[in-house]
């Protein structure tokens, strides 16, 4: 992690206030937008909330806070079936250390929710 703004989130950052537009049909200013980032996605959250701060502005959707829940991966060890949560891709079994294993969720990325700024409707 660079802690700068990569293509890839600059690119997610367009993403979003297409979905948000075509989703509200129009460009108003937004108060608070509300996604789900998993673990393994392969996006920084920080990242990603520079490109969508500066998307977002030239676009016209205002200064929106961008309000980023973070799930914990959901594992399942190869080696002795236990199933366990993660918060990166670094972390092995907590039953015997074993990093084989096969992803059962945390690589989601979804805008669940816009609230608009007040005055808008
Ligand atoms: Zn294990």
């Amino acid at each position: 992690m660079n802690g700068g703004a990569t293509m890839h989130e600059l690119s997610l950052a367009h993403d979003m206030t297409r979905i948000i537009g075509n989703a509200l049909g129009r460009k108003v200013h937004l108060d608070r937008v509300n996604i789900t980032i998993g673990p393994l996605s392969g996006i920084s959250p920080e990242s990603l909330r520079f490109c969508f701060t500066e998307v977002a502005k030239i676009e016209g959707f205002g200064e929106p806070e961008l309000v980023i829940n973070l799930t914990r991966a959901k594992l399942i060890c190869l080696d002795c079936d236990t199933e366990y949560e993660a918060k990166d891709f670094y972390q092995g079994c907590p039953g015997c250390g074993s990093i084989s294993r096969r992803i059962l969720s945390g690589r989601e990325f979804t805008v669940d929710s816009v609230e608009l700024e007040e005055g808008n409707d």
